[in-house]
């Protein structure tokens, strides 16, 4: 297939979803977890689960770069602008993360702390270029995909010799999060037993697939890189539900259009000479992790926020009512959350996994709370939502306006 409506063809998806009905054996439940905030979006916005037999569920994972931020983290890039005087430059999708006291980054630039939105690392910079007298830090966000544009934007400020650039430093690391996913008990009582995992797509292609083999083989996990269309999505389900069959717990590769084993190693490259693991970080919902986080490496310091402007870190809780925790480690449901669609919408979110459009709370509120269909973003597929309206889903909503899968 070459062109992207090849893989949103809903008379492929049928003939799909008919496979992997064909591949179920009677009696056997099947649970796997999407680990990236993209196959969640992707399976509300077609209607995925809606064409699954009900013997496959479907869990979310952590895989959010915004979900997972702690408030912590951005408690100290609001001070960052308020307290020290810096222009903060972030992803438009960090403004509106709650942040402690009820308050957001984006509260925060009404109330005058220079906050500004960038799309690129390099924004960031040429911030700071054009603002020479203003220190100028940009809140570096997200998995491995945008870890070596930070990454080369340090090397880039050093070699121009800017003097008021530097990185808050919050990149995060798929492999350890999947691996603590896995680990017995890690997730917490009433965490779903996972048979499977549907792996990420960009993630992918920087890292390759070769770093989800060890726990793929130690935790006997089958494991299927997927592309972010829906006939992507679909046939990597139809390839876990093959392995758990078989007995297998394997690596494969169903986006072989972009991810080999060894991944972009000029990214790794670039990445490996700024940047290096710390040895714990916290991640909303999930807690402290060890080596799950990237820094600064030591020589790299004069770029480092966190010791350029003596930062500390202090964890804070989240909202008391909010459910974004036991989403993220796959216990709860959106639907589950007593503030959803209440007081936490998508215009007023009070939980990180409401403001991202890649957030679970997000995609079901956009996506799943009309159908009927709890699991469009994420239910437990049992209970008889392909009876009320049996392979639709692709059909009837391939085409919102402004989404990307
Ligand atoms: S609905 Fe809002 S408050 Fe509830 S879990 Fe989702 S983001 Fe958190």
């Amino acid at each position: 297939m070459k062109f992207v409506d090849e893989f949103r063809d809903p008379a492929l998806a049928r003939t799909l979803a008919e496979r992997i009905a064909a591949e179920c054996q009677p009696g056997r439940r099947y649970a796997f977890m999407e680990f990236c905030g993209g196959h969640t979006h992707a399976i509300a916005r077609y209607g995925v689960t809606a064409l699954l037999p009900p013997a496959i569920r479907m869990i979310h994972g952590p895989g959010c770069p915004v979900c997972v931020l702690p408030v912590g983290r951005i408690d100290q890039a609001i001070a960052l602008a308020r307290d020290h005087g810096a222009i903060v430059a972030t992803y438009g999708d960090t403004m509106r993360v709650p942040a402690s006291g009820g308050r957001s980054m984006l509260q925060a630039r009404t109330q005058g702390a220079d906050i500004r939105v960038v799309y690129s690392a390099a924004d960031a910079l040429a911030l700071a270029r054009a603002h020479p007298a203003r220190e100028v830090v940009f809140f570096a966000i997200g998995f491995e995909t945008t870890t070596p544009p930070t990454a080369l934007v340090v090397k880039q400020a050093a070699a121009e010799g800017l003097r008021n650039f530097s990185v808050l430093c919050c990149h995060v690391l798929t492999p350890p999060a999947i691996a603590h996913i896995l680990r017995p008990g890690s997730a917490g009582d009433g965490a779903a037993p996972i048979d499977g995992i549907v792996g990420p797509a960009h993630v992918s292609i920087v890292v390759g697939s070769a770093p989800y083999e060890a726990f793929a083989r130690q935790q006997r996990m089958p494991v299927v890189i997927s592309g972010f269309e829906p006939l992507d999505v679909m046939q990597s389900i139809h390839m876990l539900v093959r392995q758990v069959n078989s007995g297998r717990a394997e690596v494969e590769n169903q986006f072989t259009r972009a991810v080999t084993r060894d991944g972009n190693l000029a990214a790794q490259r670039v990445v490996a000479e700024v940047l290096e693991p710390r040895e714990r970080f916290e991640w909303r919902g999930l807690g402290e992790l060890p080596h799950s986080a990237l820094r600064l490496q030591p020589r790299w310091a004069a770029f480092d926020a966190e010791q350029r402007f003596a930062l500390h870190y202090r964890p804070v809780a989240d909202h008391r009512h909010c459910d974004c925790g036991a989403i993220l480690r796959g216990q709860k449901q959106p639907a589950d959350c007593r503030l959803f669609g209440t007081a936490c919408t998508p215009e007023h979110p009070l939980g990180s996994c409401m403001v991202s459009s890649e957030g679970a709370c997000a995609a079901h509120w956009r996506y799943g709370r009309h159908t009927g269909h709890p699991g469009d973003s994420g239910h437990t597929g049992h209970t008889g939502h392909a009876a009320s309206a049996p392979l639709q889903g692709i059909a009837v909503r391939s085409s919102p306006a402004g989404q990307d899968a």
